[in-house]
């Protein structure tokens, strides 16, 4: 099976074609993305109408390349896999409407993917996952626990109260006046800096419910730089190293009880579980080494797909449609409508609603 994939919840364009063979092993053909990072950074964040915008400028050109760098042609590929949401509208609409004009000419059927089950499937394209498994996605928009079942069958154990983690980083860097995006320009100034000389909140630690919250960090990364004022080098170093602790000690203790909930509800699978990242915050090596040792703890898998991959990516959207194209899910109606709203765990009646 072959499908042709592409993404626009964001604010990266992208459009991929990938394969998938009888045993379920997954094969990228292409994946070509277009960040706008440059566009929006000047305003140090997203702005949806400019985003929207150049997704329509690049979108076209893109899909060719893609198309191109796999040696395929449209009569070729067996769907087209397109993000439905959740995210930006405007980049929806133009992603969605874009996959459906290109079945519709071609033929082909459509799948109107959610992007949230795009990262959670991505796992299995990389690496040999197999249900159930547990998913942590970190992004600038997500912070979720997810269980993933099987395909269409996801259930979120946890998700954020108020800031994502990305969002957490985004917004302790330009406190800090560190670059957009926040998050490399943090870890960064980390490397050189005294964990423990701050010592910044550690949000529902120690709660049973395992959901996240991460706005108390960004009052107290204020406080702390307007205690230190005039904040040297040193000091944001300081400030850098110490947020990136308590985040690493926060997600010690919140997924720590989600892999325990694991254990204790799939006792005995034949292989060890696996717990898979996805997001850009993924990227963080503070954060990857305490989820690392916390599964060593637990007798998990720790899955880290490759940097590109966990960042937003139309890869992933081919991947999710073909992996619904082989589990026999029907294909979307060419009715079907963009969400800015789509909880995953709300798969199930957004297909069976789709195109009512
Ligand atoms: P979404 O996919 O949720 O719609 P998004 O496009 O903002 O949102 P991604 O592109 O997956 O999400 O990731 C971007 C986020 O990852 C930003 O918030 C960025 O600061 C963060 N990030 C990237 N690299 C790192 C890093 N090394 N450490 C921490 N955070 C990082
Ligand atoms: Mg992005
Ligand atoms: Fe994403």
């Amino acid at each position: 099976l072959i499908i042709l994939g592409i993404e626009t919840s964001c604010d990266e364009t992208a459009a991929a074609v990938v394969v998938r063979d009888g045993d379920g092993r997954g094969e990228i053909r292409a994946d070509v993305v277009l960040s706008q990072l440059d566009e929006h950074s000047v305003y140090g964040g997203v702005v949806p109408e400019i985003a929207a915008r150049a997704h329509v400028e690049a979108l076209d050109t893109l899909v060719q390349e893609a198309l191109a760098k796999a040696g395929v042609g449209l009569r070729d590929i067996d769907a087209v896999a397109a993000t439905a949401g959740p995210g930006l509208i405007g980049g929806l609409i133009v992603g969605l409407m874009t996959g459906k004009a290109i079945a519709r000419a071609a033929a082909k059927p459509l799948y109107a993917i959610n992007h949230l089950e795009g990262h959670a499937l991505t796992a299995r394209l990389t690496d040999n996952v197999a249900f159930p498994y547990l998913m942590l996605l970190v992004s600038g928009g997500h912070t979720q626990l997810v269980l993933v079942r099987g395909v269409g069958d996801y259930q979120r154990w946890g998700t954020t109260i108020d800031d994502a983690l990305g969002e957490a980083f985004d917004k302790t860097a330009k406190l800090l006046g560190l670059p957009y995006p926040g998050g490399p320009a943090v870890e960064r100034a980390a490397k050189s800096g005294n964990e423990k000389r701050f010592s910044f909140p550690r949000p529902l630690v120690g709660e049973a419910r395992l959901d996240f919250s991460f706005s108390g960090l960004k009052t107290a990364v204020r406080q702390a730089a307007e205690a230190t004022a005039p904040v040297s080098e040193q000091d944001i170093a300081d400030i850098c190293a110490s947020f990136q602790r308590a985040i690493a000690r926060t997600m010690d203790d919140r997924i720590g009880r989600g892999l325990a909930r694991f254990n204790a509800e799939f006792p005995g699978l034949e292989e060890a579980p696996a717990l898979v990242v996805a997001g850009g915050v993924a990227a963080n090596q503070a954060l990857r080494g305490a989820l690392q040792m916390l599964c060593d703890r637990h007798g998990f898998r720790f899955i880290a797909p490759p940097h590109h991959l966990c960042t937003d990516n139309a890869a992933m959207i081919a991947w999710a449609g073909l992996e619904r194209l082989a589990h026999g899910f029907p294909a979307d109606d060419l009715s079907v409508s963009p969400r800015a709203r789509w909880p995953l765990d709300g798969q199930a009646v957004a297909v069976l609603g789709s195109g009512k």
